[in-house]
């Protein structure tokens, strides 16, 4: 039997977590400023607002994604009438990483929410502040059987993946990604799995540097450069390096100024695990502007490193920090051998003014999604789907996608009974010839 299988009382959920995250939204800024120092504009431009558009635009659109669909159907089923319906998967387990610790527990509840799910969330153990303030808001909106917070750590994590889920929707890394997709197969549960990678940016000749640093920074330092569409490393062309590097100098001081540790535009590292993983990244390593590193705050500052070699620290892992390793180019190939070193990005940039360029790219090379001029912006419109490939993950959301991927779509044929045509039916002596031809003018 299906849990609340009724549209408007999903609907009217909805619009009790809307009214519960508008009043609290002061706290969660707060929440996020506690964790790591997310500056307020920060918290409401990439967490707060998003949740808010998305659960306005799921409200909205609700009756309209979960209603039955009627197909053509087919001829060889005359007279029939063929329905999609959207059907719930039932108990879903949803994961969720500390970065946008907020946005990214929420965006895919309120998805599994509007589809008709039961959800379980666990939030992230190294954003507390986030996750109690995540927990008191499904507490006060929603009935203990339909939606329920479980904080803790990795071995709650653990804990909840024995158990059986109808699918589970998993955000965090890639080796996390591989545990969660072992789990579920025990059930042969379904999964989504958005994962990282090491993200490339690409900046051609005839791109327009100025404009290309300045949204290069932004897409980089944007959450202290914790963010999983980030820019990871920079290819830029040979002619142009010097000049873009000048530009990307100037753009991180202008936003940040001359000393980004007291910039109140600067978030911090998560944690100190986090922040040794990426000092470690910048020893011995040429530091072009930043470098600095204080653990006491766990501040980093934002960093470019010249030319590190494919095999240094910087450039073996997803960096997931303000670090942004510039290497250059001068062919094609050059640049095809270091994409073609890593993994399925989750994301993939070119700054370039040149269309055959730009188009060679985005259809040579196979990423989650990308942007042409500009930075992680394709995240932010809910008609694109938004997701990896490979190991940047499996499955895509937001907007309709969201909502498709939290129902099993459910196919009906509604035969009629006012003629049954006697050929499918044995005894098939005689009418092999009937059938061929009827296939024949059909397919
Ligand atoms: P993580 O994989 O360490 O943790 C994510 C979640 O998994 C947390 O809730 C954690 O408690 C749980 N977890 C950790 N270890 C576990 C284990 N052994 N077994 C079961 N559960 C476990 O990831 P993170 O550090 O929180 O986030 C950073 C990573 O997430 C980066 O790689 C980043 O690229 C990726 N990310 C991807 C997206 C995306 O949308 N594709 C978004 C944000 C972050």
């Amino acid at each position: 039997m299906i849990f609340k299988n009724d549209i408007n009382y999903r609907k009217e959920t909805l619009v009790k977590l809307l009214n519960c995250v508008q009043n609290h939204e002061q706290e969660i800024i707060k929440a996020l400023y506690d964790d790591f120092k997310k500056p307020a504009f920060e918290s409401v431009a990439t967490e707060t607002s998003f949740i808010l558009a998305e659960l306005k635009y799921t409200i909205k659109n609700i009756h309209n994604w979960a209603k039955p669909k009627m197909v053509l159907p087919s001829i060889f089923n005359f007279p029939s009438t063929d329905y999609i319906y959207k059907e719930p998967y039932g108990k879903v387990l949803i994961i969720a990483p500390w970065n946008y610790p907020y946005q990214l527990a929420l965006s895919p509840l309120i998805a599994a929410v509007a589809a008709g799910n039961q959800v379980v969330l666990k939030p992230s153990e190294l954003t507390p502040n986030t996750s109690r303030i995540i927990s008191k808001i499904i507490s006060e909106t929603f009935d203990k059987n339909h939606v329920t917070c479980i904080e803790g750590g990795v071995d709650v994590a653990q804990e909840l993946l024995t158990q059986r889920w109808d699918y589970i929707f998993f955000t965090g890394s890639v080796p996390v990604g591989k545990i969660v997709a072992k789990a579920a197969a025990t059930h042969l549960t379904p999964v989504t799995l958005e994962l990282g990678g090491k993200s490339p940016c690409i900046v051609d000749e005839s791109a327009n540097i100025q404009l290309a640093a300045k949204r290069i920074v932004w897409g980089k330092f944007l959450n202290a450069g914790q963010t999983c569409i980030a820019p990871d490393y920079l290819m830029v062309h040979q002619n142009v390096k010097e000049k873009l590097i000048e530009n990307l100098k100037l753009e991180i001081t202008n936003g940040y100024g001359e000393n980004p540790e007291i910039s109140p535009d600067f978030a911090r590292i998560v944690n100190e695990k986090n922040w040794n993983r990426l000092a470690a990244m910048l020893e011995n390593e040429t530091i072009l502007l930043g470098g600095k590193a204080s653990i006491e705050d766990c501040y980093i500052a934002p960093s470019l490193v010249d030319e590190p070699s494919l095999d240094s620290l910087v450039m073996q892992n997803e960096i997931f920090g303000p670090i942004l390793p510039i290497i250059s180019y001068k062919t094609e190939e050059d640049l095809d051998k270091i994409i073609s070193k890593y993994e399925k990005p989750l994301s993939l940039y070119i700054f370039s003014e040149n269309k055959s360029f730009a188009k060679r790219i985005v259809q040579n090379y196979s990423f989650g999604g990308g942007c042409i001029n500009d930075t992680l912006i394709h995240f932010t419109n809910k008609r694109l789907p938004f997701g990896g490939v490979g190991h940047s993950g499996i499955g895509a959301y937001h907007g309709k996608f969201s909502f498709a991927i939290f129902s099993h779509r459910k196919a009906v044929v509604k035969k009629g009974n006012w003629l049954d045509l006697p050929t499918r039916y044995a005894p098939y002596n005689g009418k092999l010839e009937t059938i061929k031809r009827l296939l024949k003018w059909f397919s």
